[in-house]
This record gives structure tokens, C-alpha cells and sequence, in this order.
């Protein structure tokens, strides 16, 4: 497991780093898929790198390395984009990698003041990137998503979005917008997308998302009227299934699965 106490000071030889080039997490050819390096062999192989301290992986000190794509060879070591990973390896492991990831880009992203332009530097015990010139504190942003199942009786809504890895149908989805509630979130979604009301919105489960930093909040909602319109941008298409009529669904790994899933067991009890 990991723990967000941030880890102070330099990395020691056997502390553990987690290792990406851009979009992807670089795994050693050896290694099973997602293992962290030890400082000592990321020094040995990339060279002494700055370094993110992400918190204590098993207890040990725990880092993130960003390194340029043309470090990484292609005979040695293998490139994983974090998508791939989910599911493949441990959900605690695949929680650490998210936050490595996470951190990481917050880093890249955010290496000047948004509001004097000064350079930033890690603070507040490594959780923040503070201004030292006119102490603005930013810290990681995370954006909070609410994802819902809309139910009818028996038959659940399910949507195929207009985007590249929509090769199935899924539940809705959107952003929560400044001055929303996630409820209010849901409602306007519903209608901006297919053009349905809802009621009697429940919460589910939620999820990290760090594809690059949602916070999913899973919700079943009641079909409540209007007529089924996808919008045409964000959804292609859209319709009612059951258990016995279903479309290509995504994986359970992630919470649309399990909200579907869930859902559907839920209608036949
Ligand atoms: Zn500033």
C-alpha cells in the first residue's frame, strides 16, 4: 500500500521510483508489468534525476521520475500507457502509479506562478508548489466527474461516447461545473446528452481516474421522462438494454463496469 506522507530529503539507493516518459510508465524488461525501479538503478540507468516525492510505498520512501522518450531503449525497457495497466496489475500498484503520474504532470505543468509568473517550488512538506515570491500555494487539482447508470424498470441506459476508446457502450458522464452539485451535475448531463430527466439519484462508489486526474463519482439514477435524443457530439448513440440484450460493455476495472454491472444484478433480485 501507499502512504501520502511525503518522503523528505534525497532518495537512498534502495528507495523505490516510479518511472515514466511522458505519457507512459517504463517498466524494466525484466520486471513483472508495473514494478517500481530502485533509486540505485534508475541512477545506474538514466542518470541522476529530479525526482517527486510521491510517499512511502510498503513503507519504503517512494519517488517519481519524468524522463525524455529517447531515454528509454527499447530493447531494455517497456513502455506502458497507465490505461493498459488497469487491471493487469495490483490495484494498490496501479493506485501508486496513478498518483506518480499525477504528480508528475502537475509538476511539468505548473513550474511557474499562474498569478506573478515566478518560479515555483515544492512546499508545504512536498504537497504543494509554492511562489517564492509572492507565496501562491498550488496544489495537485483533481476533478471531480460524476459517472451514472440511468435505470427504467428493467432496462438500463447506456450510451457509446464520441471518443477514441469508445469501442462500447457505457454509462453517462461529465464534469462537475464551478457552483454544481454532483446531483445538479447528473441532471444536466442527462438532459444536455440524451435528453432525459432523472430523479432519485443514489450514490454508488467513486474512483480514481488518473487519466489525467478525475475523481469519479459513481450514482444510479431513475429515468423520469423525455424522449431519448443523443446529442450527436459527445454521444453517438444511445438506448435501453437488459441483461438479456447487451452491447459490447466496458471492463470491469472500471466504475462504469461495475455500476452496469451492479445495476443489472440489482433489476433481476
Ligand atoms: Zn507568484
Amino acid at each position: 500500500m501507499l502512504s501520502f506522507d511525503s518522503p523528505s530529503g534525497p532518495p537512498g539507493p534502495e528507495d523505490v521510483v516510479f518511472v515514466f516518459a511522458g505519457q507512459d510508465c517504463i517498466g524494466d524488461l525484466m520486471a513483472s508489468p508495473g514494478s517500481p525501479w530502485r533509486w540505485n538503478e534508475v541512477v545506474r540507468v538514466f542518470g541522476e534525476r529530479d525526482v517527486v516525492p510521491v510517499g512511502y510505498w510498503q513503507q519504503q520512501p517512494a519517488f517519481a521520475v519524468d524522463l525524455e522518450p529517447e531515454k528509454v531503449d527499447p530493447l531494455r525497457h517497456i513502455p506502458s500507457s497507465l490505461y493498459s495497466l488497469l487491471g493487469r496489475i495490483d490495484d494498490a500498484l496501479f493506485s501508486a502509479q496513478g498518483r506518480a503520474f499525477q504528480l508528475l504532470k502537475w509538476q511539468r505543468d505548473h513550474q511557474f506562478c499562474g498569478r506573478c509568473g515566478s518560479k515555483t517550488e515544492l512546499g508545504d512538506s512536498g504537497r504543494g508548489l509554492a511562489c517564492a515570491r509572492c507565496e501562491l500555494m498550488q496544489y495537485p487539482r483533481l476533478a471531480p466527474c460524476v459517472i451514472f447508470l440511468i435505470q427504467r424498470g428493467e432496462q438500463i441506459l447506456l450510451a457509446q461516447a464520441n471518443h477514441r476508446r469508445a469501442t462500447f457502450y457505457s454509462t453517462l458522464a461529465g464534469f462537475v461545473e464551478p457552483g454544481e452539485s454532483a446531483e445538479q451535475a447528473i441532471e444536466r448531463e442527462a438532459y444536455e446528452e440524451v435528453g432525459v430527466q432523472v430523479s432519485d439519484i443514489q450514490y454508488f462508489r467513486s474512483q480514481a481516474w488518473p487519466f489525467p486526474g478525475q475523481l469519479m463519482l459513481g450514482f444510479f439514477a431513475q429515468y423520469a421522462g423525455g424522449e431519448l435524443r443523443p446529442d450527436g457530439d459527445e454521444i453517438l448513440e444511445a438506448g435501453w438494454f437488459d441483461a438479456h440484450n447487451l452491447p459490447p460493455l466496458p471492463p470491469m476495472t472500471s466504475i462504469s463496469g461495475q455500476l452496469i454491472s451492479h445495476g443489472l444484478v440489482n433489476d433481476q433480485a
